[in-house]
């Protein structure tokens, strides 16, 4: 039998995050991949400290986002090339009311480090009104980044390309078939539902559409944020997303009014012509109290969940790694907002 110190369930921001931290602390694991396009990889990668439909920081953004660029980088010891790009998201107003808030809002403490008073105007797309810079704010080469780290674990012969079957997992000894393991972290997102240990968990998924379109013009060089992101992610995929379908069918199918929202929406903003290539649809974990869900489980001392990333898997996913790490070798605290417990405590997990 061979024995690792972790098992990881899980290849989106959750699970090659933590996989992150483990290769940083030369810990032996075993990473599963269900090898499905999951939320993470069909995500813009948009790394945004501000929400931009009430211009307010996010929680803990501050933290957040002074790790972002520390796990890039040690990332790119071992992938050779940090995935972390210098490509700020541009809000474009929509109209003058809203290009007062702004700067009244960058003029005060609340947000002037976050965003600019300056108006820019871009070339490429409506923008009658003009625009606003999000200073901190960045994008993650999410093609490129994945395809990196998931051949990288590949070749390390640490990923198991398959889908991890509960009924081969014996909590008690801690076996998954010929693997024994110290430690266990669940990082599936929406198909936590599935886990017999914290299916429990009050993971909502809020499901998403977003074009890949082409494009003749150039684009300008942001993340161009109106209702949704346009933004190039290469030459033959500029991104137009995402949706919210909170109120979605449940399944991984388009929907038709999606696609109409999306269209819609992408002809008031960009007034060129474009080609529809593909459709890509996928789940978020998102959680009613908009806070991660990590930490251990109430009677399994060695069982984790990372979990409900929200709309910021890049942002939550890099800084919520280190701590679920820390807390797990190091006795470092969770957030107690973030913690699994809350819901334990509460009996809303049981
Ligand atoms: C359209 C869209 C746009 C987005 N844009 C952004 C953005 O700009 N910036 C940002 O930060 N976030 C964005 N997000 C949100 C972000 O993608 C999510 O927060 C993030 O993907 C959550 O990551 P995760 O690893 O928890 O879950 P997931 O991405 O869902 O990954 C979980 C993975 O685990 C695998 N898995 C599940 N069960 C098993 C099993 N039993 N065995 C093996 N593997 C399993 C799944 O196949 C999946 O690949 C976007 C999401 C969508 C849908």
């Amino acid at each position: 039998m061979m024995h690792v110190d972790y098992l990881i369930v899980g290849d989106g921001y959750a699970g090659v995050f933590f996989a992150h931290q483990l290769i940083k602390n030369k810990k032996s694991f075993r990473l599963f991949s269900a090898g499905k396009r999951a939320a993470s990889h069909i995500s813009a990668g948009a790394c945004n400290p501000v929400i931009l439909s009430r211009f307010n920081k996010i929680w803990k953004h501050q933290e957040l986002m002074n790790y972002l660029p520390i796990a890039f980088s040690e990332v790119s010891e071992y992938l050779g090339k940090n995935y972390l790009l210098d490509q700020p998201v541009v809000r474009v107003f929509h109209d003058e009311a809203e290009r007062n808030t702004w700067l009244e809002k960058a003029h005060s403490d609340k947000l002037s480090h976050e965003i600019s008073d300056k108006v820019l105007e871009l070339h490429h797309v409506n923008n009658p009104y003009g625009g606003g810079k999000v200073i901190q704010s960045s994008r993650v080469d999410v093609l490129g980044f994945f395809k990196a780290f998931h051949q990288y674990l590949e070749e390390q012969g640490v990923m198991i390309k398959e889908s991890f079957n509960y009924q081969l997992l014996d909590a008690q000894q801690k076996t998954y078939g010929e693997i024994s393991f110290d430690k266990i972290v669940f990082a599936e997102g929406v198909k936590v539902k599935d886990n017999p240990y914290f299916g429990t968990a009050p993971v909502v998924p809020n499901k998403g559409h977003r074009l890949s379109i082409s494009i003749d013009e150039i684009l300008d060089p942001y993340i161009i944020s109106k209702k949704h992101f346009l933004v190039k992610m290469s030459e033959e995929d500029v991104y137009y997303g995402g949706t919210n379908d909170k109120l979605g069918d449940g399944t991984e199918q388009v929907e038709q009014k999606s696609v109409d929202d999306l269209v819609g929406n992408l002809e008031d903003l960009y007034p060129h012509h474009y080609r529809v290539n593909q459709v890509l649809v996928a789940q978020r974990a998102t959680v009613p109290d908009r806070r991660p869900i990590i930490g251990r489980h109430n009677s399994l001392h060695d069982f984790y969940i990372f979990n409900g990333l929200g709309a910021r898997g890049a942002l939550n996913g890099s800084f919520f790694s280190k701590m679920l790490y820390d807390f797990i070798e190091n006795n470092g605290m969770i957030f107690p907002e973030a913690d699994v417990q809350r819901f334990y405590l509460s009996n809303k997990m049981l």
